[in-house]
C-alpha cells in the first residue's frame, strides 16, 4: 500500500464512526506501553508503582521472547507478572501486523489470537486495543469498536475531544517529543482531558520509539506536580463513563 493511500485512509478513519467521550471535570492520565519491551517493565514500570500508579500493556504475544529494534521482549510469564502487580493487559494483535497490510479478516483472527493466547495464561479478554503502527483504516475501526471498548492510535492530542476508537495518545520518544508531552502535562491542569502517555522501550541507549529512563523520570515528576490522577485505561474508561452516568 502506498504512503500516501495509507495515510489518506488514516485521515479517513478519523472522521469514521467517532465515539465522541464525555467532557471531564478534572483531566486523567494514562500510561501504556505497546508492543511490549522487557525494558519498559524492568526500568519503567517500577518508576510508576513507585507512586502507586499502574499502566497499561498492550502485549502482542507473538513478540513474546523475541529481540528487535526496541530490544528483547517479555515472555508469557512476565504478562502474567504484570497482570499479577495490577496492570492492564491489552490487546495489540498476535502478530503485531499493519492494518494495511493484511484483510480484514485476517486482522481481526489475528486480535482474536492474542486474545485466546492471554485467556489461557489466566489473563480476563482485553477491553481496550491499541493499532499496531497506529495503522487505522475505516473498515478496521468500524470492526474493532464493536470488540473493544477503546482503541488507541498514535496521534497526538491537538484539542481536548476524546474519540474512543481512535484515542488521540502523546508519545514518550526522547528523539522528539518528550518536551511535546510534558507541555501536554501542564496543559492537562486548566484543559480537562484524558490523556494518554505512551512509549515503548526504556533505556539508556533507547530506540527511537522510546525513551531514557531520565526522561520518563521528567515525565512522572510532571505527572507528580500537576497533581492529577493516573488510571490504567480501563479504569479511565470507567470513571468517564460512570461520571457520564450519574
Ligand atoms: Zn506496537
Amino acid at each position: 500500500m502506498s504512503v500516501i493511500f495509507s495515510k489518506t485512509l488514516r485521515f479517513a478513519a478519523r472522521y469514521t464512526d467517532r465515539a465522541i467521550l464525555p467532557d471531564l471535570q478534572e483531566s486523567i492520565i494514562s500510561f501504556s506501553f505497546d508492543d511490549c519491551p522487557k525494558s519498559a517493565i524492568t526500568n519503567g514500570l517500577p518508576m510508576l508503582e513507585a507512586e502507586g500508579w499502574r499502566a497499561t500493556v498492550f502485549v502482542a504475544c507473538g513478540l513474546c521472547d523475541t529481540t528487535n529494534h526496541l530490544g528483547l521482549h517479555i515472555g508469557e510469564r512476565d504478562i502474567i507478572d504484570l497482570h499479577n502487580r495490577g496492570h492492564e493487559i491489552g490487546d495489540h494483535t498476535f502478530s503485531h501486523i499493519s492494518g494495511n497490510s493484511v484483510n480484514l479478516d485476517d486482522f481481526l483472527n489475528d486480535v482474536e489470537r492474542n486474545q485466546q493466547t492471554l485467556e489461557k495464561l489466566g489473563i480476563p479478554r482485553s477491553r481496550h486495543f491499541a493499532y499496531p503502527f497506529g495503522h487505522v483504516t475505516p473498515p478496521l475501526k468500524t470492526a474493532l469498536s464493536k470488540k473493544f471498548k477503546t482503541l488507541r492510535g498514535v496521534i497526538s492530542p491537538q484539542d481536548q475531544i476524546q474519540d474512543a476508537s481512535l484515542l488521540k495518545a502523546a508519545r514518550l520518544y526522547s528523539n522528539d517529543s518528550v518536551e511535546l508531552a510534558l507541555d501536554e502535562i501542564t496543559k492537562a491542569k486548566d484543559s480537562p482531558k484524558w490523556l494518554h502517555l505512551f512509549t515503548h522501550d526504556v533505556r539508556d541507549n533507547p530506540s527511537k520509539f522510546g525513551c531514557t529512563r531520565d526522561d520518563f523520570a521528567k515525565i512522572i515528576k510532571a505527572v507528580i506536580k500537576s497533581g492529577l490522577p493516573v488510571m490504567t485505561v480501563d479504569k479511565a474508561y470507567r470513571t468517564i463513563m460512570e461520571a457520564r452516568e450519574s
